[in-house]
This record gives structure tokens, C-alpha cells and sequence, in this order.
């Protein structure tokens, strides 16, 4: 158990007690391994930036997107400038804004976004006609295909029988939704996507592609393998997808309506060079010596133990010979500087004798750092003397 003490920092009026995490710095849990470049818990590791929650769409009207989100049709006029037609790039579409919602003008074609992006979370509601015409895929029916190339069904199949894999929300000709949630026609309907692009290397599929739909708020695609895409009686392959393409709505001859279409991009993946998740080794060396090289720079900031105490962090992350042999040399001094604090004086250096005996203990048990000049042992004697337990 710690001493509290140690965790106690005095704020303002009042006393705060902070997480050992930050108490101990880079000394704490897991540290980095091959794969991974962070250690767990890692201060070093970036902070998520802040996003300001949007808000619920009502049937009466559209909620407001997150704070990041690129909008892409927020009900004006003027949104449709993002826009153009698919078989006709440059032009104009036809499609028009009607009561603050974007609606399909049937035979005028797909339409798509000028802008173009990748992995994402895409946010789309629709509406098809409250009038019902038409049954099976001839009813309400358009589609958002991500990147051009893979179909969100949309569908009017309320009460409205068709093959399963064409339902409104399937991965249209590869998967089914989980579920029908859809609302009645001429009600809104909203499909949260979270969509990931085939990942290829050299001609080998490192992921095949995921889709996940939530269909009024119920998951009805979970992670489901995009196996090409899908598309029109042809069972699909996989491929490799472009990094980014248009997004497109389509025009399957009803006067389906949209509103509210944004997407934020997403971060990458490991197996896309990002660094979510488990890295390729070579990759993730690459982080560690970038990590390292940041607190280096940041300890050339600092005087004395925070110093040392940095560049010691560094070595969690790289190896680096000369940062060793810097290690090497502030501990001795620290070593002798503290075997020659008076008796009197050692309860006020309590703290900070231990924290150097715990980093040093740390780095040792995960083999991070030699201490060839013993300063573990040297620092356990003077905590032995005094009675402490660190
Ligand atoms: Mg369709």
C-alpha cells in the first residue's frame, strides 16, 4: 500500500486527491511492448479532443450534429451546393429542397457529394412517402452507398415483404439486418452508420471491410464483413476499396427524402498504419521512438529530479545508449546527494527518495533499464534505515 501522503497535492484552498497514475508518472502500469507503443495508463498518450455532443432528432424536427461533425445537408438551399450529380460530375442535381429536406426527383439519377472521405460514422435520416405506392423494391426505395461503392438499403419495408438481404438497413446482397425498426411511411427514419473500408497490402486482405447500422437507434448491422460490397444478383468478392470516394444517394425512381446527413472521419486503424489497436512492430517501434524523442525534448525543459525522472520515463519507449549513460550519471549524483542528507533532514525527503526508488524499480523489473551502478539497492538501504515502505 502507498503512503496517501505521497498522492496529496494541495490545491488552492482545498486538497485534492489525484490518482496514483499521475503520482507515479511513467512508473505504473504495463509498460510499452512490441506491438503496442503506450504504456497502460500512459500520461504520455494523447488526449481525445473534445467533442460537443449533438442533439436527438424529433419527428418534428432534425437534433443537431456533434460539434466535429462535417455537415453534408443541414435543410437549406444552399447545402445542395455540396452536391452534384452522379452520372453528370460538375453539374447540378436535380434533386431539390423541399421543406427543409433533400427529395429524390425520380428519373434524374443518383446524385453524390463533391467532398470525399473514408472510414466514418455517417449520420442520414429519410423519410419515404407517407402516400404507399408500390410493393417489395418498387416502395420507397434508394440507397447510401459509402465511397461509391457499398448500399445501405433504403426501403420502405414496413408491412412491406421482400428478400431479406434487400431490406431497408441490409448490406444490400450480402447481409440482412438484424431486425425491422422502421417507422411507418411518411415518418422519419434514422440510420447511424459506422462504416470501415477493406484494408489490402500487397495484394493480401488485412480486413475485409465492416459495416455498422443502427436503424432508429436498434443495432441492425453489428461489424458485419462488407465481402465486396454486395450489389444486384452478383454475389460480390472482395476487394480493395478506394481511401476516400463520395458518398451517394440513389435514385431508384420514388420520392424518398433525406435531412440531416453529416459523418466524422475516424481514426485509423492499425492494420490501415494508424495506431489503434495492436501494430505491426516495425510500425510500432517507430511510435516508441517518436514518443521517446517528445519526452527527451520535454526533459531538456526541466532541471534536476524532474529531469532525470523524464528521461528515465524515455527509456520505456527507446533504449537509446546515450540517454542510458545520462540516466547513469544523474542517479549516481542523486545516490550520493541523498546518502548524505542529515538524519534530521530525511522526513521531508521521504517522498521524493521513494518516488526515485519506485521508477528505478520499475524500470529494472521490466528490463527497461540496467542500473549497473546500483542505485536500487543503495535507495532500499536508506528506506530500510528510516523505517519506510515505499
Ligand atoms: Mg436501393
Amino acid at each position: 500500500m502507498k503512503q496517501l501522503a505521497t498522492y496529496l497535492v494541495p490545491l488552492s484552498t482545498s486538497v485534492l486527491l489525484i490518482s496514483p497514475v499521475l503520482a507515479d508518472g511513467g512508473f505504473y502500469g504495463d509498460p510499452p511492448d512490441a506491438t503496442h507503443p503506450w504504456a497502460i495508463h500512459d500520461m504520455n498518450r494523447p488526449q481525445p479532443p473534445r467533442v460537443e455532443p449533438g442533439s436527438p432528432s424529433s419527428q418534428e424536427q432534425p437534433g443537431r450534429p456533434p460539434s466535429d461533425a462535417v455537415v453534408l445537408f443541414d435543410g437549406t438551399p444552399a447545402s445542395l451546393a455540396k452536391w452534384e450529380a452522379d452520372k453528370d460530375p460538375g453539374q447540378p442535381t436535380e434533386w431539390e429542397v423541399k421543406d427543409g429536406a433533400l427529395q429524390c426527383k425520380p428519373g434524374s439519377g443518383y446524385i453524390r457529394t463533391k467532398e470525399t472521405f473514408g472510414d466514418c460514422q455517417l449520420h442520414v435520416e429519410w423519410s419515404a412517402p407517407a402516400k404507399v405506392a408500390g410493393n417489395s423494391q418498387g416502395r420507397g426505395n434508394s440507397g447510401i452507398f459509402l465511397t461509391g461503392g457499398v448500399e445501405v438499403q433504403v426501403l420502405d419495408n414496413f408491412e412491406n415483404p421482400t428478400y431479406a438481404d434487400g431490406f431497408a438497413a441490409s448490406v444490400y446482397g450480402v447481409n440482412p439486418p438484424h431486425a425491422n425498426a422502421l417507422n411507418a411511411p411518411g415518418k422519419w427514419q434514422v440510420y447511424e452508420i459506422i462504416f470501415r473500408r477493406p484494408v489490402f497490402k500487397d495484394g493480401k486482405m488485412l480486413d475485409s471491410g465492416r459495416l455498422t447500422v443502427l436503424m432508429n437507434g436498434v443495432v441492425v448491422q453489428d461489424s458485419t464483413p462488407l465481402e465486396g460490397g454486395g450489389g444486384h444478383k452478383g454475389r460480390s468478392k472482395d476487394h480493395p476499396y478506394p481511401e476516400a470516394g463520395p458518398l451517394k444517394l440513389q435514385d431508384h425512381g420514388n420520392p424518398v427524402r433525406f435531412r440531416n446527413i453529416w459523418y466524422r472521419p475516424l481514426p485509423k486503424r492499425a492494420v490501415d498504419g494508424g495506431d489503434m489497436g495492436a501494430m505491426d512492430p516495425a510500425a510500432a517501434t517507430a511510435k516508441k521512438q517518436e514518443i521517446a524523442k517528445q519526452i527527451r525534448l520535454d526533459a531538456e525543459s526541466k532541471d534536476g529530479n524532474e529531469r532525470l525522472l523524464r528521461l528515465m520515463e524515455s527509456l520505456c519507449y527507446d533504449p537509446d545508449p546515450e540517454a542510458i549513460k545520462a540516466v547513469d550519471g544523474g542517479l549516481a549524483k542523486w545516490v550520493e546527494t541523498a546518502k548524505q542528507i542529515p538524519a534530521s533532514g530525511m522526513e521531508a525527503k521521504k517522498g521524493e527518495i521513494i518516488q526515485m526508488f519506485n521508477a528505478v524499480r520499475y524500470l529494472t523489473q521490466f528490463k527497461l533499464y540496467p542500473d549497473q551502478g546500483g542505485c536500487q539497492g543503495e535507495t532500499a538501504k536508506i528506506i530500510e534505515a528510516n523505517g519506510w515502505k515505499p
